[in-house]
């Protein structure tokens, strides 16, 4: 069996996390590193290394992932803006290779992204 990724630790309780949000398909956490004044990261239970290895199977999870994103930035206080993003490969500065949704918010943010 693989070993598993820092989030499934985190799912399993063996690393700290503030959870703002779970359900029966994913969870949310606050990035320990945050980039805005809201910054959260929204992974699925289901282990997809990369958007690029998700298939069909995985378009509700998806869809899905993209709702509790959508609803904890306007819950959080994000309805003025807030920006998803989900990072995917090494270019594009992805470290964790377990999909996962950022949520940023919470300050003007620019644009292109660095
Ligand atoms: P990415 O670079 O898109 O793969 O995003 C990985 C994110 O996970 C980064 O923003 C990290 O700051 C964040 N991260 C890594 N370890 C932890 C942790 N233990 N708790 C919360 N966030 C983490």
């Amino acid at each position: 069996m693989a070993d598993k990724t820092i989030f499934q630790k985190i799912e399993a309780g063996e690393i700290p996390a503030k959870i703002e949000y779970q359900d029966a398909e994913c969870f949310a956490i606050r990035d320990i590193n945050p980039q805005a004044p809201l910054h959260l990261l929204v992974i699925p239970r289901k282990v997809v290394p990369h958007l690029s290895e998700a298939s069909a199977a995985d378009a509700a999870l998806l869809g899905h992932l993209l709702l509790v994103a959508r609803d904890l930035a306007l819950k959080l206080g994000c309805g003025d803006g807030f920006r998803t993003v989900i990072n995917n490969g090494k270019n594009a500065g992805e470290t964790v290779p377990h999909l996962h949704v950022h949520v940023l918010g919470g300050r003007p943010l620019g644009w292109p992204p660095g």
